[in-house]
């Protein structure tokens, strides 16, 4: 098929709910991506925060290959070598002891809150109310939409489950104000990604874990997107030492291929009996192979510490670039490889210029250019693209 081919095949039969970019992207490798006409492209999107090993890494590539040809798929009624090792992985580098495994963030999210709303029921009647934060995201089903603190993703899709409220993100006293013995939960993710890279203080933290406490309600931290070292730590609630009582996952797990999922302290871990929760898909051979050789990759190439070291350079050579425009980057925030700048008004010119330097980046929050690159990401990767930010913010 030729370029213009695909785009119409695609807008004629997908459902429009998506603003794409006229871009047919055919393979890539490492933090490159390569279009159907073979144009190379520098990848800082990586996928929304997912392809945490770039393209085409070898390790998870040959596990999916080996994995496809032994076993994909049989049921979570049987048992099988591969889940036990992804499942003992991803609770070793979570530092949770039982993990539950789903197919995507939303379904992590969905699986967290409904073990949430179970625990408060067996704990009072009533006890269901869940607080999340303003300018959150935490999925598209009907009840992460709902726990999403922003009415956009919202509207139409009324009534929404009840029980739902939202707080400012960052501030104790609003927090502190809403809680209650019926707070079942409190979800928040320890850095905004998709509303636009906001990082709270050790302090919000820790006295949301304090309330959540007194209350008796469960912390939930949404780390669909600061998770799998993306932060410069394994997960970014280990930055502040507040460790949540539930830990949701996906995009960065399985390297690519989708897989989500959620892990609990060992005192929570019977609130779910058997029948109460459960997946026909997730924690397939298939994804656990895949979710394995990634944590496995990572450790093995020490990518959690390189994102730490290589989220320094990228944020100082971000902070250089705020002070060269200082009328049209407003702030630079983040820590290791999410990393966000804002700028003073809608950033989508700036997207498409760098684009036209073969250079991919995102824009969210409709004025942050949101900066997520590979773990495996070079200094000379990133000097490429703070070059084309440059060119890109020098005519903005
Ligand atoms: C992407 C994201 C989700 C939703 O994940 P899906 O896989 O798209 O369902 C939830 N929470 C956060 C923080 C995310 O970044």
């Amino acid at each position: 098929m030729d370029i213009k081919t695909v785009v119409d095949e695609t807008e004629k039969y997908y459902l429009p709910v998506f603003g794409r970019y006229p871009l047919v992207l055919d393979h890539g490798k490492g933090c490159r991506l390569y279009d159907a006409e073979g144009n190379e492209y520098i990848d800082f999107l990586a996928g929304i925060a997912v392809n945490a090993l770039g393209h085409a890494h070898p390790v998870l590539v040959n596990a999916i290959a080996n994995q496809a040809a032994k076993l994909m798929h049989c049921s979570n009624l049987y048992y099988t070598e591969i889940q036990a090792k992804a499942v003992k992985v991803i609770a070793e580098v979570s530092g949770f002891d039982r993990v539950f495994l789903a197919n995507s963030g939303a379904e992590a999210n969905e699986g967290a809150l409904k073990l949430a709303r179970k625990y408060g029921k067996e704990k009072a009647e009533g006890k269901y109310r869940i607080i999340t934060a303003v300018h959150s995201f935490h999925g598209r089903t009907m009840m992460t939409l709902t726990a999403t603190g922003q009415p956009k993703y919202q509207h139409g899709y009324e009534p929404l489950p009840q029980g739902y409220e939202y707080v400012e993100y960052g501030d104790i006293a609003a927090l502190e104000a809403a809680m209650g013995d019926d707070v079942c939960a409190v979800l928040l993710e320890p850095i905004q990604g998709e509303g636009g890279v906001h990082v709270p203080s050790d302090e919000y933290l820790r006295q949301a874990r304090a309330l959540c406490d007194k209350h008796d309600a469960l912390l939930i931290f949404d780390e669909i997107q600061t998770g799998v070292g993306r932060t410069g730590k394994w997960f970014a609630y280990m930055h502040s030492g507040v460790k949540p009582d539930v830990l949701t996952f996906a995009k960065g797990i399985g390297g690519g291929f989708p897989m989500g999922g959620f892990a609990v302290a060992e005192k929570f871990a019977h609130v779910f009996k058997p029948g109460d929760h459960g997946s026909t898909f997730g924690g397939n051979p298939l994804a656990c192979a895949a979710a394995y050789a990634c944590l496995t990759a990572i450790k093995a190439e020490n990518l959690v510490d390189k994102a730490a070291v290589q989220g320094v350079y990228f944020k100082a050579e971000l902070e250089k670039l705020q002070k060269k425009y200082p009328d049209k980057v407003k702030e630079v925030r983040g820590r290791g490889l999410i990393l966000g700048m804002e700028l003073c008004k809608e950033g989508k010119a700036v997207v498409e210029s760098c684009l036209q330097e073969h250079v991919i980046v995102n824009c969210t929050a409709g004025n942050v250019i949101r900066l997520v690159p590979p773990l495996i990401v070079t200094k000379e990767e990133i000097d490429i693209v703070v070059a084309a930010l440059d060119k890109a913010l020098a005519a903005f």
